[in-house]
């Protein structure tokens, strides 16, 4: 019965856990925190922090999915601002790599993957990053993930653009545009859109990378992301640029650099006076230019990469247009070395084709002609890269259609798995109920049969003890005392029982009083009780009348045990129930030999002890 009832309470218990585990999956808040953190909303890297490691303090150890994409927030919001910060987000990528690379594919470690090698991205460390991330992304596809190939797309997009591949670039930042829009990920779809803009624009196709950025600054003002609108408006400067509209390119230029100047960023504001700078050549207004470029020569320094070409650049064709040559010649071999050191071909044509301008006014021939002569070399390999790129784009255009539908495909898909999920969560939620309702069911059903046998016992018991000196009583003394008989006659082991009665216990109550005689009773009961085997049975039989039962013991060591057995209640110090008791016993032996019942042995102790009493009392007699 008892093992039952365990089994009930472990019954109970698991389906009690599995309730428990099913309200474990709710965990509000850790939502609302990856919400935010993923929604992408300017977080500075203090709070970001801090939400991250509020987050993982609300997860159960249980909690395998919301601990798993704690990994995957982490990961992602390393600080990367130094190499050795950057070298270092490499590592924990890899460190978890390591630790979840079972089962593959999986959510966590094609997140990681994408993680590492965009942090490989941002070290310039681009070699044999786009193999690692090409599986990644082929697990994303397994995995029929949206928001993950969404994800993988965009980053290989970003990638391929910076590294001159086109074709492949528009087809992965499409991809990801289409995706992201279609899952409601503006955040993420604003990201892509913005790469994806400044790809056509590197492509040479400005007009479309315009439409672009003015919607994403649009969606930027509209969202309060200030820090992202200003990005959007640098970008549109250049497209501006490309498309010979100077004057709205310098209006935007300029607010770039009031911008900077309000956040406090220099260095930023120096590089946009660059630009600036640029605009104002090619309006014409040299002057201006001048100024504005002697202000951004005392911040830009030759470890500037991105502005201290062009600056150089600007300069010397200011002072070329101002017919100030020599110093013209030294800023053009500045910007020659430096467009050279950051392999800027572009930067580089436009160097050469002025250098050579230069030397022509200079009347240096010689060095004029091989100005232009390394101009025309490098303006052909320019050529064949932007054939190569215009032709990607046709092919990368032609695509999208068949890259809208496959994607419409893969969402439907993603829904549909959604749904069943759905239901199998319910079904799955539901059959926990009920395993738990059966559980409790079984439990009140046990624990009132359990209380019902503990009752039995309670009742049994009190049907076969004697109240006041919880020996056994008369019915049940007699009940073993049949058995043992029994026993003794299969066995031919020898069986006797031993009956005593209190001397003179009227007395005992008349002069003590009643409760007085009960105490001595008892004293009675415990005395003998203690002095036999567990295997002996003692009884009260009568009111001051006990029945020993002894099997296994012949008549000899019967009238010894009996023996004894008065002379330790006559040596008992009764003064300690009552001043001048003295209480003593007589005892009648009898031992089995081949009665039929028990009752002819019962008689032949009682006639022994009869015999005690005219002995005189406290004696011992066998029959
Ligand atoms: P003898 O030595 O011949 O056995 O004398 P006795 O007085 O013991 O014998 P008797 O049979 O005359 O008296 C038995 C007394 O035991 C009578 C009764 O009052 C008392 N008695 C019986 N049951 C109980 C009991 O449960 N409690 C108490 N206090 N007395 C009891
Ligand atoms: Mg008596
Ligand atoms: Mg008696």
């Amino acid at each position: 019965m008892t093992n039952i009832f365990r089994v009930i309470i472990l019954v109970f218990t698991i389906g009690f856990a599995g309730i428990v585990y099913a309200n474990s999956i709710e965990n509000p808040r850790a939502d609302e925190i990856y919400n935010l953190l993923d929604s992408g909303h300017f977080i500075s890297d203090e709070d970001n922090r801090k939400l991250l490691d509020e987050y993982k303090s609300t997860l159960s150890v249980d909690d395998i999915i919301r601990q798993k994409l704690y990994i995957r927030l982490d990961c992602w919001s390393l600080p990367a601002n130094t190499a050795e910060e950057m070298k270092a987000a490499v590592s924990y990528a890899d460190q978890y790599l390591q630790i979840y690379n079972q089962p593959i594919p999986s959510l966590i470690y094609t997140d990681l993957q994408y993680c590492k090698t965009w942090y490989l991205h941002m070290q310039g460390k681009n070699d044999g990053l786009l193999t690692e991330l090409d599986t990644a992304i082929n697990h994303a596809y397994l995995l029929e993930d949206p928001r993950l190939i969404a994800d993988g797309r965009s980053i290989r997009g970003s990638v391929l653009s910076y590294l001159g591949n086109f074709t492949a670039a528009l087809e992965d930042l499409i991809t990801a545009q289409n995706l992201y829009e279609s899952l409601n990920l503006s955040y993420w779809a604003n990201v892509n859109l913005g790469e994806l803009a400044s790809s056509y624009r590197r492509f040479g196709d400005a007009q479309t990378a315009l439409k672009y950025q003015i919607k994403l600054e649009k969606n930027y003002l509209e969202n309060q992301q200030f820090y992202e609108a200003n990005q959007t408006n640098n970008q549109i400067a250049l497209s501006l640029e490309k498309l010979e509209r100077y004057d709205e390119a310098l209006q935007r230029n300029r607010k770039a650099r009031d911008f900077w100047l309000t956040i406090k960023d220099p260095i930023a504001a120096a590089n946009t006076s660059v630009s600036i700078a640029g605009n104002l050549i090619s309006l014409n207004r040299l002057d201006e230019a001048d100024e504005i470029l002697q202000q951004a020569q005392k911040i830009i320094t030759p470890d500037n990469d991105s502005s201290y070409n062009y600056m150089n650049l600007f300069l010397a064709e200011v002072h070329f247009k101002q017919n100030k040559y020599e110093q013209a010649i030294i800023e053009i071999t500045k910007a020659e070395q430096s467009f050279n050191a950051n392999n800027n071909i572009r930067g580089l044509n436009q160097t050469l084709q002025l250098k050579s301008k230069i030397y022509q006014a200079l009347q240096q021939w010689q060095q004029a002609f091989e100005a232009l002569e390394s101009f025309v070399e490098s303006h052909i390999s320019q050529d064949i890269q932007v054939f190569s790129e215009r032709n990607a784009e046709m092919q990368a255009r032609f695509n999208t259609n068949k890259i809208q539908n496959e994607n419409e495909s893969l969402i439907q898909r993603d829904k549909d798995k959604e749904r069943q999920l759905d239901i199998m969560q319910r079904n799955e939620n539901m059959q926990i109920i009920i395993i738990s309702l059966v559980a409790i069911i079984l439990v009140i059903v046990s624990i009132f049969a359990y209380r019902q046998v503990i009752r039995k016992q309670i009742f049994r018991r009190l049907a076969l003890t004697d109240e006041l000196t919880k020996l056994a009583n008369r019915r049940d003394t007699y009940a073993q005392g049949h058995q043992f008989l029994k026993a003794a006659k299969q066995s031919a082991k020898p069986f006797s029982i031993i009956s005593f009665d209190a001397d003179h216990f009227k007395m005992v109550n008349d002069t003590f009083g009643h409760d007085l005689g009960d105490k001595v009773l008892i004293k009675l009961a415990s005395i003998s009780a203690s002095m036999m085997r567990e295997t002996d049975v003692v009884g009260r039989v009568g009111g001051e009348e006990f029945l020993i039962l002894l099997p296994n013991i012949n008549k000899t060591k019967a009238i010894e045990i009996a023996n004894r057995l008065i002379e330790t209640i006559a040596d008992y110090d009764w003064t300690q129930i009552a001043p001048n008791l003295h209480q003593t016993v007589s005892a009648g032996v009898a031992s089995y030999s081949n009665e039929e019942d028990l009752s002819p042995l019962l008689l032949k102790a009682d006639k022994a002890l009869y015999s005690a009493k005219a002995a005189g009392r406290n004696c011992v007699k066998a029959e």
